[in-house]
């Protein structure tokens, strides 16, 4: 019979021994689509280790079985996603929006979202550039974002399956990626373009609509939910064609699912950066952060994993036991790091993440129930962080360092993404009462020695 022990972080070989205090019973009573004869998941992570991902052997996991539980739920998305085709449920394609458009997915029967651009993490995975020089041949140059790993996984057909439906947004949202939808559709994919609006931050005297009041103060025309509004009833007209149904009322119960795993994700992290001693590792904090994009492709079970990783946080805080010591140095984290790797040193090194922007602001606030579900999820998008200034998108790590919570700032960007180009230097001057750091992530295998030496430099001015 398994037992949590002592929080640390542990290896593969680790987790293959503990792997063994599992009994049969408790391996089989987590499943997904709530299939009990092929949707198992629970495995060792050493098992995707041989599947490919190479570069499991290097990473440190943390050692309780609700962090294993969200491993092989994670990293079985590929067969779960196939499995779901065969059995015949309509695999939906949302690319670039990272926030609304899954939830209108969602509502319809036995429909599953996905994000392809997340599949920009297997190349740092599997150690491996073959999705990334194929994208090269595709069209997508070097100096794009590793996110064009979904144009060579489009092509290749390996790694889910053909979509039923393609839906992107474009519009004021990242260019590289843009580029690499416009390549995904010239591979013959049809596509329906959504798009979204820039989120201006000052009103406008030559503009004088209504405006709503968002988080931080920002401000924008009203217009521009209506104009969202009726992108998002273009897509659900075309899902209501698709699949033959049309029932609107659904639409607020998946608003109400999402905002029940945006709430559980804002009680996991606020626990998580608040406590005395770090409970649960960055890695594992920012696969959290990012299922609220479209929850793995399984929203209940996620749900449940979620909710057992709160539980074990809250044990964890209880206890005042954690996976760092209690001396680490708090940061904040901008943009998210392709090499998982790099979360895994940084805490080594005696940093703590307790605070981030991920470029995907939208998909962690709440729904607003109490509106029209369309205005709703229109109001929630406009809080994306890459539709309005920079300045809004630093606000809150700002405020944080204003509160003395935040010590350092990590900026991580990917080569050749265009809002990283952008912005760094802009975050960089507007953060100017704590040491920033910001590196460039090259290509796998991923973090050089010099990418280290420089960490290892922050990490000691910082301390
Ligand atoms: S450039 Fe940034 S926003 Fe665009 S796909 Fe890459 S990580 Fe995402």
């Amino acid at each position: 019979m398994f037992q949590d022990i002592a929080p640390k972080k542990i290896s593969l070989e680790a987790w293959s021994e503990r792997f063994d205090h599992l009994t049969f019973e408790e391996i089989r009573q987590f499943t997904y689509y709530h299939n009990d004869s092929w949707g198992r998941y629970l495995q060792p992570p050493a098992s995707f280790l041989v599947y490919g991902a190479r570069q499991l052997k290097r990473l440190q996991f943390d050692n309780s079985l609700a962090a294993l539980r969200m491993w092989g739920f994670v990293f079985n998305e590929s067969e779960r996603l196939f499995r779901a085709k065969q059995i015949g449920k309509r695999i939906i394609a949302t690319m670039g929006d990272l926030g609304a458009v899954p939830v209108i997915i969602a509502a319809f029967p036995d429909c599953i979202p996905f994000y392809p651009e997340c599949i920009w993490w297997m190349p740092f995975f599997n150690e491996s550039t073959v999705l990334l020089d194929t994208s090269s041949e595709l069209g997508t140059p070097e100096a794009a974002c590793f996110s064009r790993a979904a144009l060579a996984a489009f092509y290749k057909r390996a790694y889910f399956p053909k979509p039923d439906k393609i839906f992107a947004t474009t519009g004021a949202t990242c260019d590289d990626y843009s580029c690499t939808m416009q390549s995904i559709e010239h591979l013959g994919h049809d596509i329906t373009w959504i798009e979204a609006p820039f989120r201006r931050l000052m009103k406008d005297s030559n503009d004088p609509g209504e405006y709503v009041d968002a988080v931080h103060g920002y401000t924008y025309p009203k217009r521009f939910e209506g104009y969202l509004i009726k992108e998002y009833r273009r897509i659900w007209n075309i899902m209501a064609d698709l699949t033959g149904t049309n029932a609107e009322h659904l639409l607020g119960k998946s608003i109400h699912k999402a905002n029940t795993l945006r709430t559980l994700v804002r009680n996991i992290t606020s626990l998580a950066y608040d406590a005395a001693v770090m409970p649960f590792p960055a890695l594992e904090l920012m696969t959290i952060e990012f299922g609220n994009l479209y929850w793995y492709a399984d929203i209940e079970e996620w749900t449940a994993i979620l909710t057992m990783i709160y539980e074990t946080i809250g044990k964890r805080v209880a206890h005042n036991v954690g996976v760092q010591s209690p001396d680490a140095v708090p940061i904040a984290w901008i943009n998210p790091t392709a090499d998982p790797y790099l979360l895994n040193f940084v805490e080594d090194l005696g940093l703590r993440v307790c605070a981030t922007e991920y470029v995907i602001r939208q998909a962690l606030v709440e729904i607003d129930e109490t509106l029209d579900p369309f205005r709703a999820l229109a109001r929630s998008f406009m809080q994306a962080s890459l539709i309005g200034s920079t300045r809004e998108r630093i606000q809150s790590i700002k405020e944080s360092i204003d509160q003395g919570k935040i010590k350092g700032v990590l900026i991580t960007n990917m080569l050749g993404g265009s809002h990283c180009a952008m912005e760094t230097r802009i975050m960089e001057k507007m953060i100017d009462v704590v040491p920033v750091l910001s590196l460039d992530i090259p290509p796998p295998p991923g973090v050089t020695e010099q990418i280290k030496n420089r960490v290892e430099a922050f990490a000691e001015s910082l301390r």
